[in-house]
């Protein structure tokens, strides 16, 4: 029985040990005092475990906190030094390869527009592996101590790897093996609007909130139901973007009709622009520079205004169909899409979710902007390998 208990002291030796360091990552400095009544672990276990987490690089001293009558608190922070993680975004319109510190700060990125419609598999592997490389070299980093690579993909990763994104053309698609002999660190692949979701409560808007739905706007239209608790975040994907907010309404490449996709997806919202009659040609190529090129037409009345109106229609009905049935207390809107959209267009989206919402609810529910920039998708992948770090049974080298 030796074993089982030298197991359960280890066992029990790494809980403590990732319960301290998650406080630390999630919430930012604290003191040692602060870490036992969040852990409700005792003075003594506290301090050995940040001695151990100081003398291995994860955690470092962040100046003093006076106390009231007492002596000075030392704060402690996690080392954004520590280690570094890459997160890659697999768009419908572009690559994005970004290398982050673990603490998600943005170290270097490297961005390449792709043909649109049905990439090959291969053609985007090999631009991932290219990305790895470029933003490397751009860091001057060393890419064996990067502690992993994430991949966040718009659509389902199944437990064998393969991938179903049918914004890509991908049916089954062994994304993962594909990646695999060309990455050195540990590779996690998951679906981009959960690991979105993720970052965003994590680092972004939806810091602090209890229940957050983050929306991820782009060429499809996804949502992650994120849940705090003091031991961490969880968050699962949902498909908001085949919801149906008009009976027999606009052909959606699910084979449905009148999904949210079908509205405010960036293809859909282009559709509808080139069906109005006299609408003038947006200027650029591509979806993304189409899109830009729509929002500032929109800004004088025109088919661009009826556009944008449209779709912030359509937007907070989809977000009042989120509230009434999980009443969360912030909902987030991310991606590319929002991030174009988003600032002309929030306050008809609040009118309209506003009026498609229980009024009991809708008091209780903040709709904001993501905050985290041009990498966010990115960004949302590097959580896959500190997520890996932090979970307790993990095999990272913690
Ligand atoms: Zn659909």
């Amino acid at each position: 029985m030796k074993r089982d208990v030298g197991q359960t002291t280890r066992d029990l030796r790494r809980h403590n040990r990732t319960s301290v360091l998650t406080r630390l990552y999630l919430h930012g400095p604290a003191s040692r005092f602060d870490l036992m009544r969040a852990t409700g672990l005792s003075s003594a276990t506290v301090s050995n475990v940040v001695t151990d987490l100081v003398s291995d690089g994860l955690v470092a001293e962040a100046g003093l906190l006076d106390s009231d009558g007492g002596r000075p608190r030392t704060l402690l922070e996690v080392r954004p030094g520590y280690a570094q993680v890459v997160g890659v975004d697999i768009g419908e319109t572009h690559v994005q390869v970004g290398l982050f510190d673990w603490t998600l700060e943005t170290v270097a990125t490297a961005t390449y527009p792709m043909e649109e419609g049905r990439p090959d598999p291969a053609v985007l592997a090999a631009l991932v592996t290219a990305g790895i490389d470029e933003v490397t070299v751009k860091a001057g980093a060393d890419a064996s101590a990067v502690l992993g690579v994430g991949v966040g993909v718009p659509g389902v990763v199944l437990p064998d790897g393969l991938v179903h994104a049918p914004t890509l053309g991908w049916s089954g698609v062994p994304f993962d093996a594909l990646l695999r002999p060309h990455v050195q660190a540990p590779l996690h692949l998951d679906n981009c609007a959960r690991t979105l979701g993720q970052a965003e409560v994590w680092r972004g808007a939806g810091r602090g909130a209890q229940r957050a739905i983050v929306g991820l706007l782009a060429v499809g239209v996804g949502a992650a139901v994120a849940t705090g608790s003091p031991s961490g975040v969880t968050s699962t994907t949902s498909e908001w973007g085949h919801t149906v907010v008009e009976a027999g309404g606009a052909a959606c490449r699910c084979g449905s009709r009148g999904c949210l996709e079908a509205y405010v997806g960036a293809d859909a919202i282009l559709a509808h622009y080139g069906q109005i009659p006299g609408a003038p040609e947006l200027s650029g190529t591509g979806t993304e520079a189409r899109l830009g090129a729509l929002v500032a037409d929109s800004a004088r009345p025109g088919a661009a205004a009826e556009t944008v109106r449209r779709t912030a229609e359509y937007l907070g009905i989809g977000i009042a169909n989120l509230i009434n049935l999980l009443s969360p207390d912030r909902v987030i809107l991310s991606g590319w899409v929002s991030a174009a959209m988003g600032p002309s267009m929030l306050p008809a989206v609040r009118d309209a979710m506003g009026r498609h919402t229980l009024d009991y609810l809708s008091g209780s529910t903040a709709l904001e902007l993501g905050r985290l920039g041009p990498e966010q998708v990115a960004m949302g992948a590097a959580t896959l390998p500190v997520h890996e770090l932090l979970r307790p049974g993990s095999r990272s080298r913690i």
